[in-house]
């Protein structure tokens, strides 16, 4: 059994004084917070800064991409599937599909990138009640950008007026044989 001192005025005092003196320096830290200015950020209305190099959703510079493959290749987890048809040098683009509930965010998709398309971004936010929506298309077309169809169609003409001078210049050549072979008789 625990014996107390007996209780003297001088005691009693000390114990006021030490009470005071620990409360007030438990709330030396409440105070100073209580004067600052709060920090609180009001997601999603308001967001944190985000660094430059923060790794987040990534996004795709669709004109530069050439369908090399290089950044599905060098993805670890085959997160990246992707479907274009060539006509000739142009693209006509399917799909281009990343699938985040396989994504660690490393990165290593985009330095192989040739023409430097790949990106990742600074969105994080990615909130969704259907898994199938995890798989994202990066795409912001499909088919052929007006850009490409446009060369397609003039590479286009120009492939069937050279071919036209040809077959042009092959009868004019039958001609003149004709021609000799007719004097000659
Ligand atoms: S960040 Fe990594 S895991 Fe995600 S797609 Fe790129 S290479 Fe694959
Ligand atoms: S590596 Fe770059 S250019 Fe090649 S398919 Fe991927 S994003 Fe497109």
């Amino acid at each position: 059994m625990q014996v107390h001192p007996p209780e003297t005025p001088a005691r009693y005092f000390k114990n006021i004084v030490d009470s005071v003196k620990t409360t007030l320096v438990g709330m030396k830290i409440t105070w100073r917070y209580m004067l600052q200015k709060p920090i609180t950020v009001q997601y999603p209305d308001e967001r944190m800064p985000i660094p430059d190099r923060y790794r987040g959703i990534h996004y795709l510079e669709q004109e530069k991409c050439i369908n090399c493959l290089a950044c599905a290749r060098a993805c670890p987890i085959d997160c990246i599937e992707m479907e274009a048809v060539r006509h000739g040098k142009e693209l006509e683009w399917i799909s281009f599909t990343l699938d985040y509930q396989k994504c660690m965010f490393c990165e290593l998709c985009v330095y192989p990138c040739p023409k430097d398309c790949i990106h990742m971004g600074t969105e994080y936010a990615f909130v969704t009640f259907d898994r199938s929506e995890f798989k994202h298309d990066l795409l912001s077309f499909k088919g052929m950008a007006r850009e490409a169809r446009i060369r397609m169609k003039e590479a286009e003409a120009k492939k069937a007026a050279k071919e036209a001078a040809k077959a042009a210049g092959g009868t004019a050549v039958a001609d003149t044989d004709e021609e000799q072979e007719k004097d000659a008789e």
